[in-house]
């Protein structure tokens, strides 16, 4: 004879498997570190407000997507959903798929809020979106929560030029929530063969003001943030504070090293993008994590034989295939995936359609970064280049 369990008689077996908390002991557990809250309730509830930092996974997908979302089954685990009947059973299924550490929330997200435990309404992205992003959502890399963290990211761009163009562009539609622009030059005809962010109608314009008009048109999304000013000395720290990652595009060695020793005072990666006639180098300088621009370049080589310091000529295609390039570098240092160029040269080289990796060690006598530096201090490096005329920090 078959016996079939009630559902009664199944709820009680998986508590009796499953080690059950009350609120009060999750909240020490969350609070402890190192725990993985993961919230099992469906779209609609988990909507209306959740534990901070929870990891959602609806308990009807639960077996198909467990392993992607919490990787290591040694994780603590502890299991919520409205009032602890799913999220019983869910610990139960995650003990089976053989996660070690598994505990379920006794009256669930219903009684923590009750018992005036901390949550928040999470972060959603709205149908028009959904709809945006629809082929960031499809890449798992990516998902909302990438999403989210995109739209919420703040990245600076120096220079609003050939590198600037392309980068920011992209970083635009990929839906980076603030882009800053610093770049003091207007649009010049001469700019066009390469500075795709202008056209013709805006030549005379404040290069700032023409990037803002083509990003907003591109994403509404993008909240464009302007600084028509020289970058020194005087103000480079206050302009990159708050900004998570800087996208170089400058053109002159003074402003490379101002931007290095800011960079890593403030403890912001720089993505970094260079151009020369039919040639480019992108690489990531990540504070005392990699190699910084001094480690790379501990001089700056004399100005006769400085290319930018020269009216160099470039092919005009080439600072579209560094600047995405760097666009690719600063989208996935914001989500956290991949391999980044740090510690990396990538050369490429347009006439022999080649690209290079280069290693690129951290100096350990680098006076910026090294052990023995001592207190960066930010001050302007005029002289290295140009000997009257103060470069803006614009890309080829
Ligand atoms: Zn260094």
């Amino acid at each position: 004879m078959i016996v079939v369990p009630t559902f009664r008689e199944m709820l009680a077996a998986a508590k009796a498997a499953v080690r059950e908390i009350e609120p009060v002991e999750a909240e020490r557990e969350i609070e402890a570190g190192g725990a993985v809250v993961l919230d099992v309730r469906e779209p609609d509830e988990y909507e209306q407000g959740a534990l901070p930092g929870a990891v959602h996974i609806p308990r009807g997908t639960l077996e198909t997507s467990v392993e992607g979302r919490i990787p290591d089954k040694s994780s603590h685990v502890v299991i919520y959903c409205a009032g602890g009947t799913r999220s019983a059973f869910a610990a139960k299924t995650m003990q089976e798929l053989g996660y070690a550490d598994v505990a379920s929330v006794i009256g669930g997200f219903n009684r923590w809020k009750d018992e005036g435990r901390a949550w928040a309404a999470p972060q959603a992205l709205d149908p028009e979106q959904r709809n945006r992003y629809q082929r960031h959502l499809l890449l798992p890399e990516v998902g909302e929560v990438g999403q989210l963290k995109l739209l919420d990211a703040k990245v600076l761009l120096l220079g609003a030029g050939g590198l600037g163009s392309p980068a920011a562009l992209y970083l635009a539609a990929a839906g980076v929530g603030t882009l800053g622009i610093i770049d003091m030059d207007v649009v010049d005809a001469s700019n066009l063969q390469r500075q795709i962010l202008h056209n013709t109608d805006r030549i005379g314009e404040r290069k700032v003001d023409s990037a803002k008009k083509t990003l907003t048109l591109i994403n509404p999304d993008v909240n464009v943030v302007t600084y028509d000013v020289r970058l020194g000395a005087d103000n480079i720290l206050d302009i990159i504070d708050g900004y998570d990652v800087i996208v170089d595009g400058t053109d002159n060695f003074p402003t490379r090293y101002l931007v290095n020793d800011a960079s890593l005072l403030k403890r912001i990666p720089v993505v970094h993008g260079s151009i020369f006639r039919f040639e480019g180098q992108a690489t990531v300088f990540n504070p005392f994590e990699g190699p910084c621009y001094r480690c790379m370049i501990p001089e700056p080589p004399p100005a006769e034989l400085a290319p930018s310091c020269a009216e160099a000529g470039v092919l005009g295609v080439l600072p579209g295939i560094v600047g995405s390039i760097q666009a690719v570098e600063t989208i996935k240092i914001l989500l956290g995936i991949g391999d980044t160029l740090q510690g990396r040269l990538l050369a490429y080289d347009a006439l022999e359609q080649s690209f290079r990796n280069f290693k690129v060690h951290r100096d350990p006598q680098c006076p910026a970064c090294g052990p023995d530096a001592g207190e960066i201090v930010i001050a302007e490096y005029d002289d290295l280049c140009m000997p009257h005329a103060v470069a803006p920090p614009t890309a080829g």
